[in-house]
């Protein structure tokens, strides 16, 4: 997935970036608003609001003007109008600085679990991973191998689309049964367990869902 990263203080511009390179995204960083309206057009854009050239929210209007792309505002703005604002001329969501990155990623992914039922503008929203064996409809929340779909739980499918929105990163226990359950959890991840167990008998040899020893898992795909 490509990533729009419109921020023109570089410290922040390059932890950001490279938090995301980590969970698999490709980024491309521009420092200001000319340079943002005029990059390649992408699958999500982080604008700051606060740019040398143009206001933020003038970009912000102008990209949502030109088509459906997630945009997510980040801001030292704490301003409670900007957000507003932000909201109203079309952006999906907004982060304060200071922010951590998993914070930022985890927005985009809630963000992209509300647009991508929506979006029609691609001719298929599917995810054909590495190595081609394993195809996820995020539309129609189906998954196939080989050609033949899996009979997945409700459950069962929102871990493996969450797995694979970062093939081959290691995803923390945390961020997993956060992510996936909606909760903040502290205590035992049975639950979670048990969905690897019925995730990984029902892939078989498509793709493996890797432990990663006091970490979490990580999906591997291909070979
Ligand atoms: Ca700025």
């Amino acid at each position: 997935m490509r990533v729009l990263l419109v921020e023109d203080d570089q410290p922040i511009a390059d932890s950001l970036r490279r938090g995301l390179v980590r969970y698999g995204y490709e980024v491309t960083w521009v420092r200001t608003g000319a340079e943002a309206l005029a990059a390649e057009p992408a699958d999500m854009v982080l604008l700051d609001l606060g740019l040398p050239d143009v206001d933020g929210l003038d970009v912000c209007r102008e990209l949502r003007a030109r088509g459906d792309v997630p945009i997510i505002v980040i801001s030292a703005r704490a301003d409670e109008v900007d957000r507003v604002v932000g909201l109203e001329i079309g952006a999906d969501d907004y982060v304060s600085k200071p922010f951590g990155v998993r914070e930022v990623i985890a927005r985009m992914r809630a963000v992209l679990r509300r647009v991508r039922p929506a979006v029609t503008t691609r001719p298929a929203e599917q995810d054909s991973l590495p190595g081609g064996r394993l195809v996820i409809d995020r539309r129609a929340r189906r998954v196939h191998v080989d050609g033949a779909e899996l009979a997945l739980s409700p459950k069962e499918y929102d871990l493996l689309a969450y797995l694979a929105d970062a093939p081959g990163a290691a995803l923390t226990r945390e961020q997993i049964m956060e992510a996936v359950w909606d909760a903040h959890w502290f205590g035992p991840t049975k639950t979670l367990d048990v969905h690897i167990g019925a995730l990984r008998r029902k892939l078989g040899d498509a793709a493996v869902v890797e432990t990663v020893r006091g970490v979490g898992f990580r999906l591997v795909t291909g070979g």
